[in-house]
This record gives C-alpha cells, sequence and structure tokens, in this order.
C-alpha cells in the first residue's frame, strides 16, 4: 500500500510543498541555484547526501534575490573606492520573464 503524495520537501525551509524545483533539473542548472546556495547563502547540495533534492519557487527567489543583494553590495564597495562608476539602483522584484517562479508546472519526481 502506499500513500499519496501530498508535496516534496524544499531542501532550504523544509516545508513540503506541491509545487518545486528539482535542483538538479534543467532550469536549476540554468539559474544555477546549487552554486548559488552555496556561494550566497552557505548551503551546501550534494547528490549523494540525503536531503530533498528539491527547491521551492519562495526559496527560488531568496537565493535569486540575495544575489542581487550581494552583488550590488559588492559594486558599491567598487563604487566607494573608486574603482567603478555609479550604479543605476537595482530592482529585486520578480521579473515575468523568470519562468521557474511563474506558473511552471508541478514536479511529479520518481514516485511510483
Ligand atoms: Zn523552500
Amino acid at each position: 500500500m502506499q500513500a499519496p503524495v501530498l508535496g516534496y520537501f524544499c531542501n532550504m525551509c523544509a516545508e513540503v510543498h506541491r509545487y518545486v524545483i528539482p535542483l538538479y533539473g534543467n532550469e536549476s542548472r540554468r539559474l544555477e541555484l546549487v552554486d548559488k546556495m552555496e556561494k550566497y547563502l552557505f548551503v551546501r547540495v550534494h547528490e549523494w547526501v540525503p536531503l530533498p533534492k528539491t527547491i521551492c519557487r519562495r526559496c527560488v527567489l531568496v537565493v535569486l534575490q540575495v544575489e542581487q543583494y550581494y552583488l550590488h553590495l559588492t559594486r558599491l564597495a567598487l563604487e566607494l573606492a573608486g574603482l567603478a562608476p555609479p550604479e543605476e539602483p537595482i530592482d529585486l522584484t520578480v521579473k515575468p520573464s523568470q519562468p521557474a517562479l511563474l506558473g511552471r508546472p508541478p514536479f511529479h519526481g520518481n514516485h511510483q
């Protein structure tokens, strides 16, 4: 007897979500999520560690926003040091052109 799958755990927030993105799927690779999680949030994800290999949309947003914030701070530091010209204000809102975050079909995993 099998229990129905109601959702998948998110690697970052550890909550169950109906819609998640596989960390080793095409969308995650395109967004470089695993690398960004480690670089900006110090979250290490390895395929051999028995933790969830999926991430929810809200946490994807967090990763991308932290990256933007980090890049902004780096740019400001260069400006203050006189090594870069002044920057335009950054926009941290989610763009409709980020398909991983909007209206993607659910991930059904490998359950049977
Ligand atoms: Zn999450």
